[in-house]
């Protein structure tokens, strides 16, 4: 017997499954399309993770390790999304996160997983802080860690062993009967149907493919807040004689500035990464990159810096968030389409793993039956 119950079609191996949705749906209506047992099911759920940054690789081996069978698609030509790295002929440089730290214990022990297999090291900068009054030293204990060889070294090893298509944009979900079809800019329609899509991209990325097919999840993605940050990248044929290796700058167009080349697992020439301030990001988003490129060369030079060999700079519209909800993502189970990312969980790099994490685990909830 084959039954499509709003999220997903099933053949149903039992009458005695059919009598227990009748019962349950009378007793919890909203749950009773989706507490089947697993083991009921003789289909495995095929489901679509869009997008290859944390938020999605770690939703993506969540579901994978529950036995789901998933498909990740990004829009990039390689994974991790905001955590990245801009690479030239001879040099790299991190141009998105800079370091990520880990307050829980599930992203530490993780962390401590790609130390061991060598992806991810402690960074240790000899750090400042400039506002108004001055230099100050850092003063921080917390551990950051980063990317080794570079910010993009940990996403590869949670996208080992996953079915990563890139290159691949969607541009609009049409739910056709029980199953998701999914267009894409590069590709067209994909031949196969899913049974869930997860979305793990900014919220404004996410806004148009939710509307037409989601009001709910559409307005969750409205309400979140995402603003932009000019980086640039500057490369110097000689260390700069600084006394630190990463600043926190209060004042000025810059936020933060940093040796590149202090990381640990970096090769080539001194590399400098610079970010501008929030405020000073939004007010100048649409200026071009030599503008953008100029005053922030200067503030450098202001701060003890100089004019590098050569500058590359890269405008980021949807980087920063603060924004967060209380389950740090949003399933509707009965749609089979979910959210995460940092925007749902208060923003960084231990925000967005996390989120991926609590969807895989609301998502695989929706498939384990109450004892009854
Ligand atoms: C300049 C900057 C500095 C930062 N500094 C830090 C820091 O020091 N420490 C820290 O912890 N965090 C930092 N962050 C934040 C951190 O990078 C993010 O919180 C985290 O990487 C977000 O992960 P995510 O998976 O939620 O989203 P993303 O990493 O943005 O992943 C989303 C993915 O979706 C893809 N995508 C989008 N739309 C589509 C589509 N339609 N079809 C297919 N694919 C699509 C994108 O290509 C991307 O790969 C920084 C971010 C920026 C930009």
């Amino acid at each position: 017997m084959f039954v499509c119950l709003g999220q997903n079609s099933y053949s149903l191996n039992s009458n005695e499954l059919i009598d227990r949705l009748v019962v349950r749906s009378r007793r919890t209506p909203q749950l009773s399309h989706v507490n089947l047992q697993r083991n009921q099911l003789n289909q495995t759920p095929h489901y679509l993770v869009v997008g290859a940054g944390l938020a999605g690789l770690s939703c993506a081996q969540g579901l994978r390790a529950a036995g789901f069978d998933i498909t990740v698609v990004d829009k990039s030509r390689g994974p991790s999304g905001r955590m990245s790295t801009r690479r030239g002929e001879d040099w790299a440089c991190d141009h998105g996160a800079q370091y990520f730290t880990a307050r829980s214990s599930a992203f530490q022990m993780d962390i401590a997983r790609w130390q061991d297999a060598g992806v991810a090291a402690l960074w240790t900068p000899r750090l400042q802080v400039r506002d108004e009054n001055g230099w100050r030293e850092g003063g921080e204990t917390i551990s950051r860690f980063v990317g080794v060889p570079r910010m993009t070294a940990p996403a590869r090893l949670l996208a080992d062993g996953l079915k990563l298509q890139t290159s691949t944009t969607v541009t609009a979900l049409h739910r056709v009967g029980c199953s998701w079809q999914v267009e894409t800019a590069e590709h067209g329609r994909l031949a196969t149907g899913f049974d869930g899509v997860v979305l793990a991209v900014p919220a404004p990325q996410a806004l148009p493919l939710l509307t037409p097919v989601s009001p709910m999840l559409a307005a969750q993605a409205r309400e979140a807040r995402m603003q932009g940050c000019w980086a640039l990248m500057l490369r110097f044929d000689a260390a700069l004689d600084l006394p630190f290796d990463a600043a926190f700058i209060n004042h000025g167009p810059l936020r933060w500035v940093a040796r590149d080349s202090s990381k640990p697992g970096r090769a080539g020439p001194e590399t400098w990464s610079l970010h501008a301030s929030t405020p000073w990001s939004e007010a100048h988003i649409e200026d071009d990159a030599e503008t953008v490129a100029s005053a922030l060369v200067e503030a450098f030079i202001e701060l003890g810096g100089r004019a590098p060999q050569a500058w590359t700079a890269h405008r980021w519209r949807y980087a920063i968030t603060e924004s967060a909800t209380a389950d740090g993502c949003a399933w509707d189970a009965l749609q089979g389409l979910g959210l995460c990312g940092d925007w749902l969980n208060g923003g960084r790099v231990e925000g967005a793993w996390l989120s991926g994490r609590a969807l895989a685990q609301r998502v695989r909830q929706s498939f384990v039956a109450e004892a009854c």
